[in-house]
């Protein structure tokens, strides 16, 4: 069974959604949401814009933050800044309404997807913060930034069923807007949007060697680790909110609802975990192959290759020249020849997991850090004399 944080949720959403709806008044007695030209004028005043968000992400330094999350004093808070996710919502909702017609219900789930977005981002901030192996540095919290931001679209997609008013067509105009991220680090996301890369990304930042990796088994369970997480509905995390500029409490029905351990409204069941989300993507998992003959010279996606039976990659870059992405070789049993990953053009990152060999790990970790090849023939030889110090000779071919 795997549980996510809808009792911490429920709490905040209608909330967080009454207060972005009050912000601007719209006429909707005759049907559809219209914005009138005084509606329109406001929200023109309102911030963050949608090109100011796109630049800075959730919770940059700036003043346009969404929200924030400040690391474990026992509890760890988050803060989510319903002015600025209010300004996003409204400059998002008037491009949505110029192309769908969106009814006040709509209005409202929308709203709260928008927050629900950096509700996720934060929580996944936090489960980082409390499973860290490592001191958080620069890099590293880049690399963090476009895993939070995946998490929420994965969390988000999750959660459609509880957006029951949304249908296809704003559905996607809104994520379009929504995950519309090109500040660094946030802008790295959709790399993430295979789930064992996303696993596999997670537990190599987190530097946890097995409590998640033990859960990569299939699709369906691999991200059980982290969507079974009992901090999801622990009592460490505090919430607060900027609302009219102040911060304070969110009331609701009478009471403070800062501290959400004590609401539990049960738990969910996984029902979704995209695989592939790209039309480029090419997916042969689970197809028993031993070799990348035939399945395609030049991938502008990514290449599924899970669970097949890879024991060698000799020569892969004879069969695959071109590579715009991510290899995922989750579940291959690989024991030698990965040199030739190097030689792949654009190739940015592998997945190499066996549960029976630990030294695939280190490999992974030594040739990931070689992708994308920028130096040629000296990368690979770089890689080489890296392997061969580690004492992995026989993946140190081509
Ligand atoms: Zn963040």
């Amino acid at each position: 069974m795997i549980e996510i944080s809808e009792h911490y949720w429920n709490a905040i959403r209608d909330a967080c959604v009454d207060h972005i709806i009050d912000m601007v008044s719209v006429e909707t007695e005759r049907g559809p949401v219209a914005l009138s030209a005084s509606a329109r004028k406001k929200i023109e005043r309102l911030k963050p814009t949608l090109a100011t968000f796109s630049e800075t992400g959730d919770d940059s330094e700036s003043l346009n933050w969404l929200g924030k999350y400040a690391p474990m004093r026992s509890p760890g808070t988050i803060t989510l800044h319903l002015d600025n996710l209010g300004g996003l919502f409204w400059h998002a909702l008037k491009q949505i309404v110029a192309k769908e017609q969106v009814t006040f219900d709509q209005m409202r789930d929308l709203a709260a997807a928008t927050a629900y977005v950096t509700f996720l981002h934060e929580m996944f901030h936090h489960y980082c913060d409390v499973n860290r192996g490592t001191p958080n540095e620069t890099l590293a919290r880049l690399r963090e930034e476009g895993l939070a931001v995946a998490w929420s679209w994965y969390g988000l997609h999750h959660e459609r069923a509880t957006f029951p008013t949304l249908p296809d067509g704003i559905w996607q105009a809104f994520l379009d807007l929504r995950f519309d991220y090109r500040a660094p680090g946030y802008t790295e996301w959709s790399d993430y949007l295979h789930c064992h890369v996303f696993v596999k990304s997670v537990s190599d930042h987190l530097i946890i060697k097995t409590s998640l990796l033990a859960h990569l088994g299939n699709v369906r369970t691999c991200m059980d680790g982290l969507f079974s997480w009992k901090g999801w509905k622990g009592k460490s995390v505090h919430f607060q909110f900027v609302r009219n500029g102040a911060t304070g409490e969110l009331e609701t029905k009478g009471r403070a609802i800062g501290r959400l351990g004590v609401l539990n409204r049960g738990s969910k069941v996984l029902t979704y975990v995209p695989t592939s989300v790209k039309r480029s993507d090419v997916d042969v998992s689970g197809s028993g192959k031993s070799s990348f003959a035939g399945i395609r010279r030049n991938v502008t996606g990514d290449l599924y290759f899970c669970n097949n039976n890879a024991v060698s990659l000799q020569n892969i870059h004879k069969n695959i020249g071109k590579l715009n992405g991510t290899l995922c070789l989750y579940g291959n049993p690989v024991r030698s020849n990965v040199l030739g990953l190097l030689v792949i053009e654009g190739l940015k990152r592998v997945v190499l997991y066996d549960q029976d060999d630990t030294n695939l790990t280190k490999v992974s970790e030594i040739v990931n850090k070689y992708l994308p090849n920028t130096q040629g023939k000296k990368g690979v030889l770089l890689c080489q004399r890296e392997l061969l110090e580690a004492g992995l000779e026989e993946f140190a071919k081509l």
